[in-house]
Order: structure tokens, then C-alpha cells, then sequence
């Protein structure tokens, strides 16, 4: 429940977008310990698009390509996240299986889809867009924490 294994055909077109943007974002990730790969891309209630890749360092601090792209919208002031994509590609290897966010960037896509107050698409793909899994936040994230509990109140960063 909340997992729909799909296709890049069966995706709809603003997903597909966005699954897209996020492969040019892998393109760019800055990974010479792993060699893993990652591209992430949001999509936006306005419809716009804002995309990040992971970024590793020799003491092993890195930042995950989801937490990059969330960064880079909220640096251009949009707060109210529709969908996330996801893709990964090993320099040694083709990501057969489909990879989903990590633990920590669960709970900060979770606080964005709180700031939208929508149960949002998390679209998880392997190196080859085949298969594909459009999960839903809820599903990744069950009982999950965040401004709602707090009773924080993030209409500020509404349109
Ligand atoms: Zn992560």
C-alpha cells in the first residue's frame, strides 16, 4: 500500500520531467570515494523544478542529492514540495535495484511535504529508469515527526 512499481511510460509526463532532471543532476555528482552516484530533482507547487547531486568529502561528511535539492529550492523561497524524484548510478555497476532515500532525508522531505500538507510522490528509479517505484511519503516515512506535532506553525513559507 502507498508503492506502485511502474515504468518510465507509465509515468506521468511532469514526473517524467522530473525523474529526467534528476538523471542530468546524477551526471554531476562529486563521488570519488563510493563511486555512487546520485541525482535528486523536487518539484514544486508552482510547477518549478529544483534538482541536486550528492556530494562527498574525504572525512566521509557528505550531503545527500535530496537534501541538495530541497536546499536549492528553499534558497529560491519555494518551501511547498509536490513530488521528489530520485536516481543512482555506480561507477562500477548499473543500480539493478531501486534505491530510496536514506533515513535522514526521509525526515526532511517529510518536513517539506508537512509545509505543503499534502502526503507527496516520492519517485525512486534504478541507473536504467526500469523499474521504477512511485511511493508515497507516508509509506517510506509511517508515524512520522514532524512540525505538525510540534504544533509549529510554517504557514509563513505557504503561497
Ligand atoms: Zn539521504
Amino acid at each position: 500500500v502507498g508503492m506502485r512499481p511502474t515504468t518510465y511510460e507509465g509515468l506521468a509526463e511532469p514526473y517524467r520531467r522530473l525523474l529526467d532532471r534528476a538523471a542530468l543532476a546524477m551526471e554531476k555528482a562529486y563521488a570519488p570515494y563510493t563511486g555512487f552516484c546520485v541525482g535528486a530533482a523536487v518539484l514544486t507547487r508552482e510547477g518549478e523544478l529544483f534538482a541536486g547531486a550528492n556530494v562527498e568529502t574525504a572525512s566521509y561528511v557528505g550531503v545527500c542529492a535530496e537534501a541538495a535539492a530541497l536546499a536549492a529550492a528553499v534558497e529560491q523561497g519555494h518551501y511547498e514540495i509536490m513530488a521528489l524524484a530520485v536516481i543512482s548510478r555506480s561507477r562500477f555497476y548499473d543500480v539493478t535495484r531501486v534505491a530510496g532515500p536514506c533515513g535522514a532525508c526521509r525526515q526532511l522531505i517529510n518536513e517539506f511535504a508537512q509545509v505543503t500538507g499534502a502526503d507527496i510522490d516520492v519517485i525512486c528509479a534504478g541507473t536504467r529508469k526500469d523499474p521504477i517505484v512511485v511511493a508515497k511519503l507516508s509509506a517510506l516515512l509511517p508515524l512520522s515527526f514532524g512540525p505538525v506535532d510540534t504544533e509549529t506553525d510554517v504557514s509563513r513559507y505557504r503561497r
